[in-house]
């Protein structure tokens, strides 16, 4: 056996993979596919990088030392599971199967508890940074055992990106800890998204701008503390042209979003949790909204805000700069409260499926290699090592001081888009979530007495111990009850 490492499946991302994992000083590289040309044509097209080809899963395991290792990059699911029972059969106890798939975190539970029970380690992996990050460093969120992590460690902080001298990678928690993270990290990339697109249309519809000239506003506020990877991107589509129109390209772009999944399991588990993550909600909705055509054609007609309302939008040129900075301002809040959702399922996910979770680990390998990569996540990993346990993110120091210096912009630029008619879903529950938070008192009582009066659900009292109910279809007193929810 001549190779410490293994790649299975080599399709974009493993191609990728195995080419950046054969780049590593020390790293030879074994690599097997389903089909075989996809192997030859690695092997020819980089005569550079070290690697074993193997065309059965028997060869592929016998060019691998011990314990073997190898990573398994195929089309999430059944190829997962197809992949993981042939590698188990050829495979022996202490080896250690990868994989590295975009895995719903609970078939990785259950793929990790099978696996366990021959003796080999299995390792569901997040791994962030699209092909161009697979390639040239990737941020990857392992989950899996502590025996696992030893040998897997060093491979995987020798492939990862490099952030501030930090290799992006973290054992993250146990079984499905890593898929879990890696879930929550794509749902937050949504709501970062979907509130980057709002501040664009805001602008545009508010101040009359071209997208080229909106580039420039984003360029700008990449410099500041919105600096990432998502606003530099959004600058570089809105100064692109259509080479056969000679129109901004995001005006042929047909204005329907996809999806792949991950952002609607980050909040299906979310709302199994019974954590809000509105932000993040919303986004997924509002691609959702975006993907029906046939709806949005017979509401075309729907009355919007009537011109004698004074409500008509249109920023005059001297006030243009004011409302471009409530802009930021509001996308800079909304920001911040959508990653704090996002870690707050994550600490709630951790508690539910006992997995540890250094959620300021989770930060700083996220500032590297991914989508979401940001100067913002230092300041979430600075929130944590001072409170290890703080219950809501945003309450950490410099998000207070950030969110009080943003919220009046945060309210001008939500009413401002409901008066005008100009939707601007993740904005406008960003900020209910806040007020939310904030609220002394909420109306949550008045349900408790309306699901008391309909149902006999019960209801607390502030004033003393003991659960309660009033006899609405009797004489309307109280009783104590027993606490039934
Ligand atoms: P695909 O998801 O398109 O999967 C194609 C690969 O899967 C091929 O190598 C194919 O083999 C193999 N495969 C499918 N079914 C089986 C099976 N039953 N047995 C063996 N092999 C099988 O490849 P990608 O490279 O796009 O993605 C790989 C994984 O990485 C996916 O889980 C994806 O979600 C994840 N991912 C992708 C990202 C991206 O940007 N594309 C980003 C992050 C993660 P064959 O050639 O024989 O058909």
């Amino acid at each position: 056996p001549s190779a410490n490492i293994g790649v299975v499946g080599l399709a974009v991302m493993g191609s990728n993979l195995a080419r950046n994992l054969a780049s590593r000083e020390g790293n030879t590289v074994a690599i097997f596919n389903r089909s075989s040309d996809k192997t030859e044509h690695l092997v020819q097209a980089h005569p550079e990088a070290e690697f074993v080809p193997a065309f059965s899963y028997e060869d592929f395991a016998d060019s691998l030392h011990k314990p073997r290792t190898a990573i398994i990059m195929v089309k999430a699911g059944k190829g997962t599971d197809a992949v993981i029972d042939a590698l188990v059969n050829v495979f022996e106890p202490g080896d250690i199967i990868v994989d590295g798939g975009n895995a719903l975190f609970t078939d990785t539970i259950r793929r990790e508890k099978a696996v366990r029970e021959t003796g080999i380690n299995f390792v569901g992996a997040g791994i962030s940074g699209g092909e161009e990050g697979a390639l040239l460093g990737p941020s990857i969120m392992p989950g899996g055992s502590d025996e696992s992590w030893v040998t897997l460690g060093p491979i995987l902080k020798s492939i990862a990106a490099i952030a501030e001298g930090e290799p992006c990678v973290t054992h993250v928690g146990h079984d499905g800890a890593g898929h879990f993270v890696k879930m929550v990290h794509n749902g937050i990339e949504y709501a970062d998204m979907q509130l980057i697109a709002e501040a664009y249309d805001l602008i545009r519809r508010g101040t009359g701008r071209t997208p080229a000239e909106i580039a420039d506003v984003f360029a700008e506020w990449n410099t500041g503390e919105l600096e990432s990877y998502l606003i530099e991107i959004t600058a570089e589509v809105l100064r692109q042209t259509d080479a056969a129109t000679g129109l901004p390209l995001v005006d042929v772009i047909l204005d329907q979003a996809g999806a792949k999944g991950t952002g609607a399991w980050t909040v299906q588990t979310a709302l199994d949790l019974g954590v809000p993550v509105s932000g993040i909600a919303e986004a997924v909705f509002a691609r959702s909204l975006s993907s029906h055509p046939e709806q949005r054609a017979v509401s075309r007609e729907l009355p919007g805000p009537s011109a004698s309302s004074g409500t008509e939008f249109g920023v005059t040129a001297q006030d243009a700069e004011t409302f471009i900075e409530d802009v930021r301002l509001a996308l800079y809040a909304s920001k911040i409260v959508a990653y704090s959702q996002g870690f707050d399922e994550i600490r709630a996910g951790a508690a539910q499926y006992g997995w540890t979770i250094d959620l300021g680990a989770i930060a700083k390998i996220w500032r590297g290699g991914c989508i979401i990569r940001a100067q913002f996540l230092n300041r979430i990993s600075d929130a944590y090592a001072q409170t290890p346990d703080l219950p809501v993110l945003l309450t950490a120091p410099y998000f207070v001081e950030a969110l009080g210096r943003a919220q009046d912009s945060w309210r001008r630029i939500v009413s401002t888009a409901a008066a005008a008619g100009i939707p601007a879903p993740a904005f406008s529950s960003s900020l209910s979530y806040y007020d939310g938070l904030r609220a002394e008192r909420l109306p949550a009582a008045l349900v408790q007495g309306q699901r008391d009066f309909f149902g006999a659900h019960t209801y607390k009292r502030i004033d003393k111990e003991g659960t309660f109910h009033t006899l609405w279809s009797g004489d309307r007193t109280e009783i104590e009850a027993e606490d039934t929810h």
